[in-house]
């Protein structure tokens, strides 16, 4: 099973992509993690999108399809992935199809986690005194809660029309919205 979890910053999808990896017994990978990671090590795909993450801005999809292939091609994904944010743009959802479609999958559930966006700013801001993300600020969290919407909102009509989209509200306990996810992978 390819499971997308959809939705902006703080919306939970890190939680949730945790608690599903576990229940389902499948790989979640999340490509903000492989770039801090990179970013930490000082590689060269660490130094490129650093300048990117730190303004709050999409690191460009070149470099990003490349990240794509190589998570869809490796062997722990061969069952199934829970993909947490990514694809982010209509060229990285593109990305992803075509490279299921080469080994005859395809995405089964793009499960959008829907949260006001006053709740998702206090969310984000109680992270950065927590976790010290160093693109938690109060400037970056309004751009990437805009460029959410400009580049990645587009792709819950890309996954409506290919009816794998399902939306849960994200507001509540974790439990609580996991049994909403449970519920939407079986409808
Ligand atoms: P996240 O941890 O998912 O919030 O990602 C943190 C930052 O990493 C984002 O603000 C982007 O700069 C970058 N990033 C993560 N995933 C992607 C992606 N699929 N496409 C472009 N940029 C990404």
């Amino acid at each position: 099973m390819f499971v997308i979890l959809l939705g902006p910053p703080g919306a939970g999808k890190g939680t949730q992509g945790a608690l599903l990896s576990e229940r389902a017994g499948l790989p979640r990978v999340a490509t903000g993690d492989l770039l801090r990671t990179a970013v930490r090590h000082g590689t060269a795909l660490g130094k490129q999108a650093r300048t990117y993450m730190d303004r709050g801005l999409l690191v460009p999809d070149e470099i990003i399809l490349a990240l794509i292939d190589e998570v869809l091609d490796s062997p722990a994904a061969r069952d199934g992935l829970i993909m947490d944010g990514f694809p982010r743009t209509v060229a990285q959802a593109e990305a992803v199809d075509a490279r299921l479609a080469q080994r005859g999958r395809q995405v089964d559930r793009a499960i959008s986690i829907n949260v006001p966006e006053d709740e998702l700013v206090r969310r984000l801001l109680g992270r950065a005194e927590q976790e010290g993300r160093s693109d938690d600020t109060p400037e970056t969290i309004r751009r990437r809660l805009a460029v959410y919407r400009d580049q990645t909102e587009p792709l819950i009509g890309y996954y409506r029309s290919r009816s794998v989209l399902r939306e849960v509200d994200g507001v509540g306990l974790p439990t609580a919205i996991a049994a909403r996810i449970d519920e939407v992978l079986r409808s």
